[in-house]
């Protein structure tokens, strides 16, 4: 509760919405989203984006004064309301404010607002990305990436976690493999050059190439490595050149680091924080979820309360490449061992053959990071990647590898420079200690538990190729 200048309590629509009825004088304030008119009385809905419902103010019989407020009240005006609590008749609302007071605090011209009552599509909604918080879908995502945002630190700091911030610059690439921006203050006109004729990055800003980086998870290490537990949970860049509907250019990233932790340490780690994550969603965002059951994804509650309650597969590559190639199924990239595991097999994994989460551990070298931790058989390493039905991967992880010698040999064969890992190096060679850890996409667990279909859907202003308006 608030107090305007008036003294009067303002209180908030959801706050609103809890209380029972008895006449009692509040002041609410919003943006309109319908109003209707019908003989002497006049219908509104304010929105406020507290929670996903309006609430309902009725005028009746205004009075000449607020009779000429009323009509300058269009959808999408912003409007402070005076009234009173009463039961309201109306299905699906057990209160309403009859209305006494209004102030427009900014008009909308109705004919002008680009959002009208119907239904907008997701593409029309991207390009009007500074309007669609006010809808119902948006309002919602903003509240559930809030809710998930907070229930990530609450996870890892009751577990004693500390929460590390990693560079955003960097002059690492830490897969070795990433697509990575590059941040420079040379000018593009005329870079100063090298004999050799090639742009000479000695003269940049860091002395350096530099870029944004794709990952904290190599600086994570250094701190786990020391304190034992640490997350990140910042902004992370690729330069994906793909139109997918699960890739974006700039996403969050949560990467948990742990020392003396293997894989199986690793993996009870991921699932544990899954399930707490979609709990609390289901528990702290019930009408925004019910929301998304009902419009977006049928069957959603349902399925996410299922993955809380059973435990996840867990597989080897192996096991995945024998299950997919005897499943008699044609996939577009046919799937033989030593191939990475595309979204068409993750998909037919997690939603035909196990119905839910697979973990998939135990990947050949080839196709994983060279920081991850090689096995006895010299031939797969200790990754893990979590799947589940409809999206495919969510997380990435690892047991890292801690043996000097065998890390080394793994730079040099990933076609790396072990000068540019002297640091990563020394963490093998002083106390060195098993660690894993793994990295999950926060809009891949949005779209997950949300059912959106797209990844531009679920962060307030996506960034991807061809696109970074806003
Ligand atoms: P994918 O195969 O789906 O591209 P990846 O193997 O590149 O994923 P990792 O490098 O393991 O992914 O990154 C860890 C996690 O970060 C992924 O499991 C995913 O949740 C998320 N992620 C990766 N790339 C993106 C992206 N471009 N946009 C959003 N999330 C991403
Ligand atoms: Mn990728």
């Amino acid at each position: 509760m608030s107090q305007n200048s008036n003294h009067e309590a303002v209180l908030r629509v959801r706050d609103i919405l809890a209380l029972s009825p008895g006449g009692q004088p509040l002041t609410a304030r919003g943006w309109v989203r319908t109003k209707r008119d019908s003989k002497h009385l006049v219908f509104f809905e304010i929105n406020d984006g507290s929670c996903l419902s309006n609430v309902q103010v009725v005028f009746d019989n205004p009075a000449p004064d607020v009779a000429a407020e009323l009509a300058r009240a269009q959808t999408g005006a912003s409007v402070v309301v005076r009234g009173t609590l009463e039961e309201s008749p109306a299905r699906g609302q057990s209160v309403e404010i009859h209305g006494t007071g209004l102030t427009v605090v900014g008009q909308s011209p109705a004919e002008l607002y680009p959002l009208q009552k119907k239904r907008h599509s997701f593409e029309y909604l991207r390009e009007i990305a500074h309007l669609r918080p006010r809808t119902n879908t948006f309002g919602a995502i903003a509240r559930v990436r809030n809710q998930l945002s907070f229930a990530i630190h609450r996870f890892f700091q009751e577990r004693q976690f500390l929460y590390l911030h990693t560079p955003i610059i960097t002059a690492s690439d830490a897969e070795g493999a990433g697509e990575m921006f590059r941040v420079t203050t040379l000018s593009p006109d005329a870079p100063p050059r090298n004999e050799h004729g090639a742009v000479d990055f000695g003269k940049d800003f860091f002395g350096r190439p530099a870029y944004l980086t794709v990952s904290g998870q190599l600086n994570a290490e250094i701190y786990a490595c020391a304190l034992d537990r640490v997350y990140t949970f910042g902004p992370t860049f690729r330069a994906e050149n793909s139109n997918t509907t699960r890739h974006l250019a700039e996403f969050w990233m949560i990467e948990p680091e742990v020392a003396f932790c293997d894989i199986n340490c690793n993996m009870d780690l991921a699932e544990d924080f899954l399930k707490y994550l979609l709990l609390d969603l289901l528990q702290g965002c019930g009408e925004d979820m019910a929301f998304f059951d009902s419009r977006v994804q049928p069957g959603l509650l349902e399925n996410l309360q299922l993955v809380v309650d059973r435990s996840f597969q867990r597989i080897s590559y192996t096991e995945a490449v024998e299950a997919l190639s005897s499943s008699g199924r044609s996939f577009e990239y046919p799937v033989s061992w030593g191939v990475d595991l595309q979204s068409e097999h993750e998909k037919f994994l997690t939603e035909e053959v196990y119905r839910g989460p697979v973990i998939v551990t135990d990947y050949p070298k080839e196709i994983k990071a060279f920081y991850m931790k090689l096995n006895d058989d010299g031939k797969t390493v200790r990754g893990m990647d979590v799947l589940v039905p409809r999206l495919g991967e969510i997380i990435g992880g690892s047991e890292r590898e801690a043996n000097l010698e065998t890390l080394e040999q793994r730079i040099t064969e990933s076609g790396l420079n072990r000068e540019d890992y002297w640091w990563y190096l020394d963490l093998r060679r002083f106390g060195s200690v098993p660690h894993s850890g793994f990295g999950l996409g926060f809009e891949r667990l949005i779209q997950y538990a949300t059912g959106m279909q797209n990844i531009r859907d679920v962060i307030p202003f996506p960034r991807a190729v061809r696109s970074a308006d806003f």
